[in-house]
């Protein structure tokens, strides 16, 4: 028999197991998952909790529910890799050898990398929405705030869903107005960014979008500390912007055991190839997800598009067969923008968001980069979708691994440069 392990059974890891268990003969090879978590997290979730959109039990389900039959699920923490001899060491101590190794441990947020921010603030003035805790305490918060300066803040690029502190952002300009109380609350947007996005194109309508919402928008701001004592952030140029309440997102960074294990870049991300999704630490090691370092958005979309790819690979792998370098950074998110409207944006490595239809070409009926109620539906259907078909592993339909150009305008990507 041969050992294939996959580190991590959040989003991708559970998708792998999904999909290698169904590919990879019973008699020839074993499947082994590790998390230290016996909690799966539906994380877009996380951004509707503190508004009381979503309740705590829609957004959390155990995670054997989702490990299938004939796969070996272990709960520890995972200590470090061993390349150089195939195994892999948890804290209690066991070692679990592979013949092929996936890495699938995600990235987490790490608030103590900011000086302040962690202090007697966090989780009273100070919240993430990036953890289930965060998000949790954010809406008890939000449930009793009575207005003020709110800042809505990113320390550093690049971090998990790039569009959910707009969407927040949006989200807490709805909220405020349904609670009778936008007059009270001063919107802030800042970025490290020079716009709203990445991308120019998605950048010019959000910026519009923003604006229109009476949220103002402080880019280029490179964050160097909190100071509590006088409720401000402050950058390195000296830029400062006061709150009342923050709502930032913390430094993303990928597992400290991928830095016990000797490799990773600085934020701890595992250097991978970004066609293939073989890592670049070894032959036999491949990673997926937010783990890894590649140049594509960190989300469960593209997670579930690389899955797709990886899963080929890897089989073509443990046939000695050539990997295929197939892909093409492909990325699909909602961005959720109040009133019961979304915006959709469909890109991958070599094309922007661009205005158009999705996912029929002329017919939609989703629309590219506009605003409405349909985009807001997709939004909201996607847990449903994540809980029963992603995870899972289940093909969904209408939605390629590899990005569709037909559609799409894209035309608009010369105009704005
Ligand atoms: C607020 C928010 C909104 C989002 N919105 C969207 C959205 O609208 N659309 C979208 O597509 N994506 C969205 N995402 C992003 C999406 O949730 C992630 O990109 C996706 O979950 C990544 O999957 P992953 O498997 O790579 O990592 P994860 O799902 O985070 O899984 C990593 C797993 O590894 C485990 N692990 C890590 N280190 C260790 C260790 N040392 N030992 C044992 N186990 C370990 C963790 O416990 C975890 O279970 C959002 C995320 C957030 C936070």
């Amino acid at each position: 028999m041969k050992d294939l392990l996959i580190l991590g059974a959040g989003t991708s890891g559970t998708m792998m197991a999904n999909h290698l268990r169904r590919e990879l003969s019973k008699k020839e090879w074993n499947i082994t998952i590790v998390d230290k978590e016996e909690t799966h997290y539906y994380q877009p979730g996380f951004l509707f909790l503190p508004f009381d959109i979503y309740k705590s039990k829609q957004v959390k389900k155990s995670i054997d529910k989702f490990i299938p039959k004939g796969v070996n699920l272990i709960r520890e923490k995972i200590d470090r890799i061993d390349k150089d001899t195939d195994q892999v060491f948890l804290q209690n101590g066991e070692a679990i050898p592979y013949n092929v190794l996936i890495i699938a441990t995600g990235t987490d947020i790490a608030p103590e990398e900011i000086e302040g921010m962690k202090g007697p603030q966090w989780h009273k003035d100070i919240f993430d929405f990036y953890t289930f805790e965060g998000s949790k305490n954010l809406r008890d918060k939000l449930r009793v705030w009575e207005g003020g300066k709110l800042v809505v803040h990113i320390c550093e690029m690049p971090i998990k869903c790039p569009v959910a502190p707009l969407e927040f952002a949006f989200l807490s300009d709805s909220y405020f107005i349904n609670k009778g109380m936008r007059d009270k609350v001063d919107i802030t947007f800042v970025t490290p960014m020079d716009g709203a996005f990445t991308k120019p194109v998605a950048t010019k309508a959000l910026n519009h979008l923003l604006s229109e919402k009476n949220i103002k928008i402080v880019s280029n701001f490179n964050i160097e500390k909190v100071d509590t004592e006088n409720n401000k952030i402050v950058d390195y140029g000296g830029k400062e912007v006061e709150y009342d309440l923050l709502v930032t997102v913390p430094t993303n960074m990928g597992d400290a055991m991928i830095e016990r294990s000797g490799f990773g870049d600085d934020l701890n991300f595992v250097p991978t190839d970004k066609n293939t999704l073989q890592s670049k630490v070894k032959d036999n090691i491949f990673a997926i997800g937010d783990a890894t370092n590649l140049p594509a958005s960190k989300a469960g979309s593209v997670a579930h598009f690389e899955a797709e790819i990886l899963t080929e690979n890897i089989l073509r792998f443990v046939e000695g067969k050539e990997l295929k370098a197939s892909f093409d950074g492909h990325s699909n998110c909602f961005i959720e923008t109040g009133h019961g409207k979304a915006l959709l944006i469909d890109f991958n490595y070599n094309h922007e968001p661009v205005s158009g239809s999705f996912p029929f070409p002329g017919v939609g009926p989703m629309s590219l980069l506009k605003e409405n109620h349909m985009n807001h539906l997709g939004k909201l259907a996607f847990r449903w979708v994540y809980w029963n078909m992603l995870i899972k592993g289940k093909h969904i339909p209408f939605v390629t691994s590899a990005m569709e150009t037909a559609g799409k305008n894209l035309e608009e990507e010369k105009a704005v440069v």
